[in-house]
């Protein structure tokens, strides 16, 4: 249940890249075709109280779509029928709040706390235990709110279907529900009634932590402003210091409003037959209502401005980051085509690409490369979630002085497009793109074309049409045959002479933070000062009130399940061969590959220094943007995009499923491309692997920057990631090296690294780590392609690995685990606070348990779980009002506990360190259903669907082979409550220093007193 605003994540999420950047795996398992009945699938067909409006091969995704429309209520449905076992089912309605009270966000998540047919408690949150599902959420956009989940089981399939059904159309919307969702006062004892008032509630705390980050403020600023006379001029996820304003009858008239039949939508994508669902829908939900006309729902276009905008905002200062002095970010803004003329819209993604991507794009050459900035912001891009499209471009890390020169910079730039046009391989290099994109077969394929359609359908677009893109692109490359000033033409009409245009600066506060308590202060008083005596009473009584009906024992029987019975018994085995050529061992993995060779490759780095290890992240980000011998940096970049989809690089720590501690580290490479072009991607390893004279400084230098701009951006959103990251540091010697090569030690080495300005010296280190690793001897190889082209394909690898540098040494491959750094219970440091400037926190505990090959890894797996569902979801997210929290097991052997946005600190950790008493008191009392919940729910992990690209993977990367696989499955099935009660003695009982570590990431706090706390050994790390 997240809320999307317009800020850094969305801007992969445009329509056509979501279709064009994912596609799906092949049928796995129980495949129930419907095949035959698609041919009674006509326009003009009535079934259920639907009627057929459109039918639409699109045979560039191997896909049927099915658009109809209910008689009485108008509800619109798509069926997209495709050969995929991965079924998704989602209900869409649009929704267009007038103020930023977060109506539609806090009422998504309040229908998800129960319903008619449903009447107990968080079903939601129930069936993500009860159920296999690949994927479960919820959505609130600008203008619409989605509900969408995916399986491969159909029972699961239709289960789910009627709680989602049932959940969206006749939620229960209880007032204690909306206190706990949305906002409520308690008292901060809520046992005592005399202690001070304060606001609590889920999507409270969800928003607050959400404008933490710097770039969703920006973005969010950003719509509201260039979008002011409607629904995007407020924010619909709830503004923290205007979501006390709304009240539980608001929410309720909400839902009457906008959750009716004829403001809804439906999809269903996959292999599932389609009459059930419509059958269901028609007779249980849409046949008991009329049509009414849903006009208080749409959104106009926005009128367009005659004169440019400009405004300048505030945000936080970001320790971690550039001297404040460097802190600006300037955007600019134009609003461009209304998303539902399908052919603009595609168009104008097509040139904003043009004109922003890689070093050979016109406004990377003229705004990033002169040394000046911090590169664009995240928000750079084309976005097209909302009515009109928009266009943004945009730099961090400038002074304020530059303001002004970076919208000079940005009108010349387009003046010199207008009258140079494009690069005829720049354009080609983006065609490109989109042919690998529309075969790249990737995860969730089904999903993400669906969440891809709903901003368009939401407005009524024809999404028959944008899911034609061959056709899209056929049409763009017609134009610029018959006119060779085409795209210069659209780049002056929508770009230059756009005069819907908003200038948009943020610089940093110091007291940003101060500010905001302020007015929280300011809120609170406002919302408690007129309350008399028996008020307080009251307020006090609903909390307890609240409080007793969270730790009710629910009545979940009515909630339909799965069964162990559901759960297949094998280990999807692919087809797969080991081969050595010319010395390299390689793994080939045959997979319907749709006409695109995957490669990946190992490079082993035991040879390298602790320093050299210590660069491996930066070495990666820069090696295949400095050029090389033979080519130029753009000359490189050229090549890469128009003959693959990119060549990447990053530092793999492969986890020993045997040893604690011991790990495999490496670098991971990896790229892919069609067939034809493969001798191209092998020409482009080559010259990297062969880099042998001095790169360019200056270029290097500027890399180096931007990398450290982009490396503190989404700390703030996934500040759990880096809190569990951290903690699992202070007692595993795998994790402690990726906390080194990706958590905050490596932000605070980037930094410290920067300071000393040794640019020269550390890019001579650069290239000595491509001279130790870019070896034959250091590497090892995977291939996922089709078995009719291996023979063909592996002929000239062979060809490619007589190219490449070969060291006298020995192969590194059979000497390539390490052990990594072991704390004793002398000299361990258990507990560390990251002073970040944000207002939540985000904890962690991580306790040392046992290896993947372990029993006890399944028993813990299942543990975690358990864990999870019925103790720390509970106790954090509901009791406390954090938006997140529980417990998993990592792949290092560690057990660890986390918290999201959590108001509290040190009172969670003490929630995670009773866990012992919890379980020692509950375990026995768990029945078989919960037991079997927590299994389905590890199942969940085990049994994700896994596209063609990266099957056989996790035998490559981490040599997990089948058949260990199919142990442990068999390990996680037969757990019991004494195997539970075993391992919660064994890893849990324990108060060794050594076994257990605690970390709090979070805002620096005079009631953070760890004094009182005599195990615990505390740091503070200032991260200055
Ligand atoms: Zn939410």
């Amino acid at each position: 249940m997240w809320y999307k605003n317009l800020g850094a994540h969305l801007k992969s999420i445009t329509t056509l890249n979501q279709i064009l950047r994912q596609s799906s795996h092949a049928a796995r398992r129980k495949v129930l075709t419907e095949s035959n009945d698609l041919n009674v699938f006509k326009v003009g067909y009535k079934l259920h109280g639907f009627e057929i409006k459109g039918v639409q091969e699109v045979s560039e995704f191997r896909l049927t779509a099915i658009h109809l429309v209910h008689e009485n209520t108008k509800a619109e449905y798509l069926h997209l029928y495709r050969n995929d076992s991965n079924n998704v089912f989602a209900i869409q309605f649009r929704t267009t709040p007038k103020n930023s009270t977060g109506l539609p966000h806090i009422l998504e998540h309040t229908v998800l706390c129960g319903s008619k047919k449903y009447p107990v408690r968080d079903p939601f949150f129930k069936m993500l235990n009860r159920s296999l599902a690949t994927f479960m959420n919820a959505m609130t956009g600008s203008d619409y709110t989605v509900y969408p989940f995916s399986t491969q089981n159909l029972s699961d399939f239709r289960n789910l279907q009627k709680i989602y059904l049932d959940a969206t159309f006749r939620p229960l919307l209880k007032e204690l529900d909306f206190m706990q969702e949305g906002w409520r006062l308690e008292n901060v004892n809520p046992a005592d009634a005399a202690t001070p008032l304060i606001i609590k509630g889920v999507v409270y705390n969800e928003m607050k932590g959400a404008f933490s980050e710097n770039e969703n403020l920006l973005g969010q600023k950003l719509q509201n402003l260039i979008l002011p006379d409607h629904t995007y001029g407020v924010i619909s996820g709830g503004d923290p210091l205007e979501i006390p304003n709304l009240t539980w009858e608001d929410l309720k008239k909400f839902h009457a409003e906008c959750y009716h039949p004829s403001n809804a939508k439906f999809f269903s994508y996959g292999n599932f037959p389609l009459s059930p669902s419509l059958e269901y829908l028609n007779r249980v939900y849409l046949s008991p209502h009329e049509y009414r006309e849903p006009a208080h729902t749409v959104v106009p276009k926005q009128n367009r401005w005659s004169a440019p905008k400009r405004e300048h905002i505030e945000g936080r200062f970001e320790a971690m980051r550039e001297p404040i002095e460097k802190q600006n970010s300037v955007v600019v803004s134009l609003l461009l085509s209304d998303i539902t003329d399908i052919y603009d819209t595609f168009l104008m993604q097509f040139v904003s690409e043009l004109l922003i991507k890689g070093p050979n794009s016109p406004f990377y050459k003229s705004m990033v490369e002169p040394n000046f900035s911090g590169g664009f912001t995240p928000s750079t891009g084309y976005d097209m979630q909302t009515r009109d499209s928009i266009f943004t471009i945009g730099l961090q890390g400038v002074k304020k002085e530059d303001f002004d020169k970076v919208v000079g910079i940005f009108d010349s730039t387009l003046d010199n497009v207008v009258s140079h046009g494009f690069d005829e391989k720049h354009i080609e290099s983006i065609l490109h793109r989109y042919e690998i994109s529309i075969k790249h077969e990737s995860a969730n394929f089904g999903l993400n074309v669906v969440l891809g359609l709903v901003p368009t359908w939401n407005h009524n677009g024809d999404i028959l049409a944008a899911l034609q893109v061959n056709k899209l692109i056929d049409k763009l490359k017609k134009e610029m045959k018959q006119d060779s000033n085409y795209l210069q033409n659209i780049v002056k009409r929508y770009f230059k002479d756009n005069t819907h245009r908003l200038i948009l600066t943020m610089s940093p506060d110091k007291d940003f933070e101060k500010k905001q308590n302020a007015l929280e202060d300011e809120l609170i008083k406002k919302k408690t000062q007129d309350l008399k005596d028996d008020d307080k009473q009251i307020v006090f009584k609903k909390c307890l009130e609240l409080q007793k009906v969270q730790t009710e024992q629910q009545n979940t029987d009515i909630l339909p399940t799965l069964l162990m019975e559901d759960i297949s018994n094998e280990v999807e085995k692919i087809s797969r061969e080991r081969v050595t050529i010319n010395s390299v061992p390689v793994q080939i993995n045959k997979v319907s590959s749709n006409g695109i060779v995957y490669f990946k490759g190992l490079l082993g780095t035991v040879e390298l220094s602790p320093e050299q290890q210590m660069l491996l992240p930066l070495f990666c980000y820069v090696i295949n943007k400095l050029g090389t011998d033979n080519l130029n940096f753009r000359e490189f970049d050229s090549l890469m995009n128009r003959k693959t989809a990119g060549l990447s690089l990053e530092p793999h720590i492969g986890e020993s499923l045997f040893q604690l501690h011991n790990y495999e580290p490496s670098v991971f490479i990896s790229s892919h491309c069609l067939e034809k072009n493969v001798e191209s991607m092998w020409e482009l390893w080559r010259e990297l692997f062969n880099i042998r004279e001095s790169l360019d400084v200056e270029r290097f230098q500027r890399l180096t920057e931007l990398y450290m701009a982009n490396l503190t951006h989404g700390v703030a959103d996934a500040g759990h990631i880096y809190a569990m990251k951290a903690a699992s540091a202070l007692v595993s010697g795998s994790a402690y090296q990726k906390e080194l090569l990706g958590g905050l030690q490596h932000i605070s080495y980037m930094k410290r690294l920067i300071g000393t300005s040794r640019y020269k010296a550390v890019l001579e280190e650069i290239q000595n780590i491509a001279k130790i690793i870019f070896t034959k001897n250091n590497l090892r190889c995977a291939f996922n392609i089709s078995q009719e082209n291996q023979s063909k394909i592996m002929k000239t690898f062979a060809q490619f690995t007589t190219g490449i540098p070969e060291t006298s040494k020995q192969a590194t491959h059979d000497r390539s685990y390490v052990e990594g750094k072991v704390w004793s219970s002398f000299n361990a440091v258990n507990c560390q606070h990251h002073v970040l400037n944000v207002p939540v926190n985000y904890c962690s505990k991580a306790v040392l348990t046992a290896p993947y090959n372990k029993k006890d890894f399944a028993r813990l797996r299942v543990l975690a779980r358990l864990l999870s569902a019925k103790y720390l979801h509970p106790e954090l997210r509901e009791k406390q009002g954090a938006y997140g929290g529980g417990a998993r097991l990592t792949s290092d052997g560690v057990l660890v506990f986390y918290s999201y946005r959590d108001p509290r600190s040190l009172q969670t950790l003490d929630v995670f360190d009773n866990t012992f008493a919890w379980l020692k008191e509950n375990v026995d009392k768990t029945s078989s259903q919960e037991l079997l919940e927590s299994k389905l729910g590890v199942f969940q992990a085990v049994d994700a669907p896994i596209p063609p690209c990266a099957k056989g993977c996790d035998e490559f990367l981490r040599r997990l082979t089948p058949d260990i696989l199919q142990r442990h499955r068999a390990e996680i099935m037969s757990v019991d409550k004494n195997a539970l009660k075993d391992v919660t003695e064994k890893y849990l009982g324990n108060n060794d220093p050594a076994l257990s570590g605690k970390v709090v990431l979070g805002p620096k706090n005079e009631k953070f007193d760890t004094t009182s706390r005599p195990s615990e050994m505390w740091t503070t790390m200032e991260n200055e």
